[in-house]
């Protein structure tokens, strides 16, 4: 069985300020601790539940975040970027059979992380057919169309909430609440508990997973800079709906992806 964790940062247990989230800063390395701590617990826990092959890939900023030594042999890293529509989840295929999200963040237009964004700090929002979307739902939504199943997240308490509206099989863990520019984290020892315990849990429950691909699928990205949205106009299908705001519909999540990929 193989299995893909994609890992991201802003909503890992304890990362709470943007400076924490940049590579080279004084903050940064106990962050990028703990992410490892959180792959790992994600690794274990489909390892106990029969994956023999485990690709996670470092899937914030530079990609290039944590240290890979000290995992089990069945696991393999994807670092960098692959420059794709898949983003965040480059490199996954139909021969998967789960995808988990580890350290996963709200999105822009949330108030649940000081650190809610989507993609990146440049718009205020980028909704799925009139919904707020986070980078949970472009990615879950993608692997759908290639029929691997999303079962596991872990990061903030609202994304969590937002996951369960989707597909309430989903297995989540929420390492931490956001108010303000605070959160408040349970420990990392008991994130890590937590991330192995519902891990295994979710990849044994993957048959019951199915998140649902709307028929035609409209994305609207409200940018934070009006000569932003005059640019995406340009990609091929889009159109700018204000002066801040463009739409664009797909036939295919991957189209939308792709779409997303060259104007946000
Ligand atoms: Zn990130």
């Amino acid at each position: 069985m193989k299995v893909y964790i994609s890992v991201d940062l802003e909503g890992l247990t304890g990362s709470t300020s943007w400076e924490s989230t940049n590579l080279g800063d004084q903050e940064h390395s106990a962050v990028a601790e703990q992410m490892k701590k959180e792959a790992m617990a994600a690794a274990l826990g489909a390892i106990d539940a029969g994956a023999t092959e485990v690709y996670i890939k470092d899937a914030h900023d530079s990609g290039r975040n944590f240290d890979i030594t000290g995992f089990p042999k069945e696991c393999r890293f994807i670092r960098d970027w692959t420059i794709d529509p898949a983003s965040m989840i480059g490199g996954i295929d139909e021969s998967f059979d789960a995808l988990l999200f580890v350290g996963y963040h709200s999105p822009a237009g949330f108030d649940g992380s000081p650190l809610s964004h989507t993609m990146n700090r440049g718009n205020n929002y980028v909704k799925f057919n009139g919904q707020i979307c986070s980078e949970f739902l472009i990615h879950a939504l993608y692997a759908a169309e290639l029929g691997v199943p999303t079962v596991f997240l872990s990061g903030d308490k609202a994304l969590c909430s937002h996951v369960q509206e989707y597909d309430p099989q989903i297995r989540t863990v929420a390492v931490k609440e956001g108010i303000g520019c605070a959160t408040v984290s349970i420990t990392p020892e008991e994130a890590c508990t937590q991330i192995r315990e519902q891990a295994k849990e979710a990849v044994l429950n993957r048959d019951n997973c199915h998140i649902t691909i709307p028929e035609t699928l409209t994305m609207e990205i409200n940018f934070k800079e009006h000569y932003k949205a005059r640019r995406a106009s340009f990609y091929p299908g889009v159109i700018k709906t204000g002066p801040y705001t463009v739409e664009y519909t797909g036939k295919s999540v991957k189209e939308v992806a792709a779409c997303r990929m060259f104007i946000l």
